[in-house]
């Protein structure tokens, strides 16, 4: 009865295939099939949570928890392993511990910052990318405010923040600095007039998925807090004194001593050799979320380009998304050891938050637009929803942001 289990294996234990699993241990008994989640940490961190993380207003640590926490170990075999290689036709995922072998393969690895092959940027711009890289870039702003308080001669660039990007996570990250600005102001005993908060944004208009109404709040909100924005101002090049930009054909240099590249993310790169059609790390799905060619493939979460049907373009990338996906894929995954067809993907757009720190954000949530403090707490509703559909009650209260 076991030899004849089928393997599944599941790679990221991200919003996408952590759900993916932990609905199917509810679903499945332990001779329907054989589960393997891969992830290259032992732990999974809430990726929608990285601009605290990465401003500081929140530790990383509250950010993660262990991926075994939430795993049933009678039901799922979880390997803490990088994936090196998918080869699609050996049917086989190369790792840093082994190969292995699946008859189902969910893939959900995630999302990479994307500097557009912009010179310099990778390597003189922090990037809000996983865990790791927002706490290095926390603790960088500490140190630059230490730096400045103890230093004799002071230089005006160790508190001068340069953000490129005004989608999404680079108003959230603003929102975040100017929670924690004031706090390492008076730490360092630093006078927060001489903090200089930048964001460079290449497009004439933020946040074009919501109304003027809510950008200007945004807007507001960040100005009034000593943001100030540079739009219609691509970023053209980064190097050791911060970025490059260029308007009207001339090229000016902006100057501070963190400069954080917020402007952009692909899929990741292991999906560009594993399948044919890959475009930034992301695949156009079949309605199922299955790949062309591959009714054993799944591909769920930011590798993914899921066009719904009869529309055009595809779904942005967002966790809410994810999540929908890896339940799909599970009643998908439960119908086939059943003997049943596969569903197709709906996904439930169930509305947009942006935080704007921890007291205020602008959002559409069922259609409606909220801002100010209703949108905070919508917030923290969503972030803790979340939480709880990936890791129960208990979790929820451990994590949760209430
Ligand atoms: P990920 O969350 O990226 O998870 C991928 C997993 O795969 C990770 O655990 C990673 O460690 C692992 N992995 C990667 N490479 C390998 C490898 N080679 N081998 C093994 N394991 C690997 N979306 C929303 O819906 N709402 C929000 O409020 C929101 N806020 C956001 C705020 C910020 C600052 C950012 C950056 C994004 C936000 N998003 C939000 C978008 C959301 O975070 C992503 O869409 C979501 O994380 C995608 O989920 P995923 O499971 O596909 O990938
Ligand atoms: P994005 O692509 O949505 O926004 C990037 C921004 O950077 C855009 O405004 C773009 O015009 C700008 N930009 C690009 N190149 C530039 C350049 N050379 N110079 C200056 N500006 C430049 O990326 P994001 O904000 O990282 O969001 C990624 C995904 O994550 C999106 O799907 C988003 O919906 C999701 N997300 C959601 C939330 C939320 O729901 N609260 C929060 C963060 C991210």
């Amino acid at each position: 009865m076991a030899q004849s289990r089928k393997k599944v294996l599941v790679l990221g234990a991200g919003y996408a295939g952590l759900q993916t699993v932990t609905k199917l241990q509810k679903q499945l008994s332990k001779e329907d099939a054989e589960i393997t989640l891969i992830n290259k940490n032992d732990y999974h961190y809430e990726a929608t949570w990285l601009h605290e993380a990465s401003a500081g207003t929140l530790s990383y640590e509250d950010a993660l928890y262990p991926v075994e926490s939430v795993l049933d170990k009678d039901k799922v075999n979880f390997v803490k392993a990088e994936v090196k290689k998918i080869d699609r036709n050996a049917q086989k995922v190369e790792t840093d511990a082994g190969v292995f072998d699946y008859d189902i393969l969910v893939v959900g690895l995630g999302f990479e910052s994307e500097t557009f092959g912009i010179d310099g940027m990778k390597d003189h711009a922090f990037q809000i990318e996983n865990i790791l890289t927002s706490r290095k870039l926390s603790r960088h702003i500490e140190d630059k405010f230490a730096n400045y308080a103890s230093s004799k001669e002071k230089d005006d660039k160790d508190i001068a923040i340069l953000v490129g990007g005004a989608g999404f996570t680079g108003i959230e990250f603003l929102g975040e600095l100017t929670e924690r600005i004031p706090e390492l102001c008076n730490k360092y005993g630093v006078e927060q007039s001489r903090v200089h908060i930048t964001c460079v944004e290449a497009a004439p208009k933020m946040l074009p998925q919501f109304s003027d109404e809510l950008v200007n709040h945004a807007v507001s909100f960040l100005e009034d807090r000593g943001v100030e924005f540079k739009i219609a101002t691509p970023i053209v090049a980064a190097n050791e004194k911060g970025f490059v930009v260029e308007v009207d054909g001339k090229k000016e240099q902006l100057e501070a001593n963190t400069v954080v590249w917020a402007a952009g993310v692909r899929g990741n790169h292991i999906m560009d050799d594993a399948f044919d059609g890959v475009k930034r790390g992301r695949i156009v799905n079949n309605q199922d979320l299955t790949i062309k060619g591959h009714d054993e493939i799944f591909v769920i979460g930011d590798c993914s380009a899921f066009i719904p049907e009869g529309e055009e373009r595809p779904l942005p990338t967002t966790a809410q998304i994810a999540m929908q996906q890896g339940e799909t894929v599970a009643q998908s995954i439960y119908n086939i050891l059943h003997g049943e067809p596969t569903v197709p993907f709906n996904y439930v757009d169930r509305g947009t938050v942006c935080s704007l720190g921890s007291h205020d954000g602008v959002g559409v949530v069922y259609g409606r637009d909220i801002k100010g403090k209703k949108a905070a707490f919508m917030k923290k509703v969503i972030d803790t929803r979340a939480v709880f559909k990936l890791g129960g009650v208990g979790l929820a209260f451990k994590k949760g942001k209430f």
